[in-house]
């Protein structure tokens, strides 16, 4: 019955979990000193079924920020506000092919996508433009909070202090932008990075990233209530971006390898979402040179050499 594949699927889960222990390799993310100074051996997995059924292993009450598995959430507001069509106006939909950080945009000088720094930058500007800066910071929280089913989202002032003191990368990609007339008028620069270093210093552990991964795996449904948080079009565009631009420049060969929507961050974290089945979300610091948590990666494919998740799996 229900319950006991539902053990069995736990047990695989873990065995995969106990497997990548002995994958070593990656750094910390350096550039945010924070960052640095955080446990390289802190590992944590968290899964729920669209059902509602939770587990995880490790380190599942550790606090990491949430960094670039922020930008995904950040767009579905803004197309929440605007619809998406209104969005990439402003933003493009294709992979850049560079590093996230990197100064380049399309042929139309706008950001690849939204989830490039270039992007997460634009879309903070385009988000609740009306609202001062504390009324928007707090309808984001609450946001992120619906879309985690209700749990608690914290936030790091810490990080969010280290992100503004090392941000000359990011000041200079604002401008960059500013220079090619990418913000809609009356764009304040200054107020609309601050926004953009919130996002990213806000805090989950893999539990509540997991609910998140969740929700967005139940078209925007949330796993327990049932309520509807995402409108069809916001989680139809989000799919398809999470599917091919959310693992950095490493999105192709993630869809050849693992084939699902997912977003990973400078923190460590992976989350990815399958459709109509489960979210899960990965904890571990050390990167790549992309980007991408090497244990994370390593989690990843090896549940999919046991379970065949592949979106494309079934052709
Ligand atoms: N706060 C980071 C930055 O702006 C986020 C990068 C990431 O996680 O990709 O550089």
């Amino acid at each position: 019955n229900a319950k006991i594949l539902m053990k069995n699927f736990e047990d695989e889960v873990k065995d995969v979990f106990e497997q990548t222990k002995a994958t070593r390799g990656g750094k910390n993310a350096s550039y945010i000193k924070e960052l640095e100074k955080v446990d390289p051996e802190l590992f944590g997995v968290a899964v729920r079924t669209v059902d509602g059924h939770q587990f995880s292993f490790g380190d599942d009450e550790v606090q990491f920020s949430m960094q670039s598995t922020s930008k995904p959430l950040l767009y579905t507001m803004a197309c929440e506000e605007h619809g998406p069509d209104e969005v990439h106006r402003w933003i493009g939909c294709e992979p850049s092919g560079v590093r996230f950080n990197a100064f380049t945009l399309n042929d139309s000088n706008k950001p690849y996508n939204p989830f490039v720094n270039t992007g997460a930058i634009l879309l903070s500007s385009l988000i609740a433009r009306d609202l001062g800066n504390a009324e928007r910071y707090d309808k984001c929280l609450k946001h992120f909070e619906s879309l985690a089913g209700g749990s608690k989202i914290n936030f790091s002032n810490t990080i969010f202090l280290s992100e503004r003191d090392t941000a000359d990368r990011n000041k200079a990609l604002a401008y960059f932008m500013s220079e090619h007339d990418a913000f809609p008028k009356g764009t304040h620069i200054m107020d609309t990075l601050d926004f953009y270093f919130q996002c990213c210093s806000m805090e989950v552990n893999v539990r509540t990233m997991s609910n998140i991964a969740a929700t967005i795996a139940n078209n925007g449904v949330d796993t327990v209530t049932k309520n509807p948080v995402l409108s069809y079009r916001t989680i139809h565009s989000l799919l398809i971006l999470l599917f091919s631009c959310g693992m950095y420049d490493y999105s192709g060969q993630w869809a050849f390898e693992v084939g699902l929507p997912a977003k990973s961050g400078v923190s460590g974290c992976i989350f990815v979402s399958i459709p109509n089945l489960m979210g899960f979300c990965i904890y571990s610091p050390p990167l790549d040179f992309r980007g991408n948590s090497v244990r994370g990666l390593d989690f990843c494919r090896r549940l999919n050499e046991r379970f065949n998740f592949h979106l494309f799996s079934q052709i």
